[in-house]
């Protein structure tokens, strides 16, 4: 066996203890006889799975009694519309648009009401986080809109921006549980799971219990209701049953290195290797303000596409794989989320220093 270094932004690496973890539970999960894609979700070795897996969660996050968590299905992308179609009362709500993600849920939005992009970092290809502390919000607005770590530009939003009194709804697919947050300060916080946390096909939605109503826009689809799902507790149909065992394995993961403080010195660490190398480097810079950088997605170039191909290229056969930057901006990218080891960029770093002396 032999396993690689992954830098892919997502689906991303996973903690191997969790996999070999699941690869000794695949043919008999704890004495049932069946692997964990074989059982019914009302059983009660699934009932306990999904019960954990949430408490967990509520642990780490320290996520108060007054918000829901749910496990759904559709990915990040799926959100988009639901957003809007439980959330706009008054068919408003304001965008700050960061990236193609926060991009693509707003145009989603104006499908359904009113959607204000209120500031925007487009000008200079999404590198950097607007100042958010005095933005025209709309006085009407039902929500305030962001997307907190951008996967494809490498920013983060350090700071969350001033709502106003508006509920804040954040899409934290690529920073979750990468750090502690104040649940509190946000109306909604959701994430496909694929980046940070576990397979493909589960999303995360913390909401808080107030917004979860029977006052949605006419025609949303019974599915893509928060109270159906908040009421059947994530059971309203089959879940996404594999994948939500598996985060609920990551969840137990996180607890054991300590936690989200702990997560956040580790990460903080990592991307501190990485990013003083790019600071340093005569070749490879990084492409972001300082300010803004993310601490999961580490975007850079070396100025050359050519000199860009022939690292993706060298490094891929050095065991450093999915450096290829996002199809939209070319370059690089390193996503170095929770599971990836500080060996990984260590060596990685050390693999740049050295393509670097090769190539000057
Ligand atoms: C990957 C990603 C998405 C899209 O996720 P899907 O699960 O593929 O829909 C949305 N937002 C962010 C921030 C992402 O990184």
């Amino acid at each position: 066996m032999s396993r690689v270094y992954n830098f892919s932004a997502g689906p991303a690496v996973l903690p191997e203890e969790v996999l070999k973890e699941a690869a000794a539970e695949m043919l008999d999960y704890r004495g049932t006889g069946m692997s964990v894609m074989e059982m019914s979700h009302r059983s009660k070795a699934y009932q306990q799975i999904i019960d954990e897996a949430e408490a967990d969660l509520r642990q780490l996050m320290n996520i108060p009694d007054n918000y829901k968590v749910l496990f759904l299905q559709g990915g990040a992308s799926q959100q988009f519309a639901a957003i809007p179609m439980n959330l706009m009362k008054n068919k408003v709500a304001d965008y700050i648009i960061t990236g193609q993600w926060a991009k693509k849920a707003y145009q989603e939005a104006k499908l359904y009401g009113t959607a204000n992009a209120i500031a925007s970092s487009a000008d200079k290809t999404f590198s950097y986080i607007p100042d958010c502390s005095d933005l025209p919000i709309s006085e009407n607005a039902d929500y305030v809109y962001i997307c907190e770590n951008n996967t494809i530009y490498g920013t983060k939003f350090h700071q969350l921006p001033n709502t106003k009194g508006k509920d804040l709804v954040a899409d934290v697919s690529s920073c979750f549980l990468s750090e502690p947050v104040d649940v509190t300060k946000y109306g909604m916080i959701y994430g496909g799971v694929q980046k940070n946390i576990g397979p493909a096909g589960v999303v995360i939605c913390i909401i808080r219990e107030d917004l979860i109503t029977e006052d949605v826009l006419p025609g949303t689809p019974t599915m893509l209701r928060y109270k159906t799902h908040a009421d059947a507790k994530s059971l309203y149909n089959t879940p996404p049953a594999y994948g939500i065992y598996i985060c609920g394995k990551v969840f137990k993961w996180l607890l054991k290195q300590g936690g989200l403080e702990a997560m956040k010195a580790y990460n903080e660490k990592k991307a501190k290797i990485l990013y003083d190398f790019l600071d340093e480097s005569k070749l490879f810079k990084g492409t972001v303000e300082k300010k803004d950088r993310s601490l999961m997605n580490v975007p850079f170039v070396t100025g050359s596409e050519e000199l860009d191909a022939k690292f993706v290229k060298e490094a891929a056969a050095a065991g450093f794989v999915n450096l290829k930057g996002h199809r939209t901006v070319g370059g690089m990218r390193a996503s170095i989320y929770n599971a990836m080891p500080i060996e990984g960029v260590e060596k990685l770093v050390a693999f740049m220093a050295a393509f670097e002396e090769a190539n000057k």
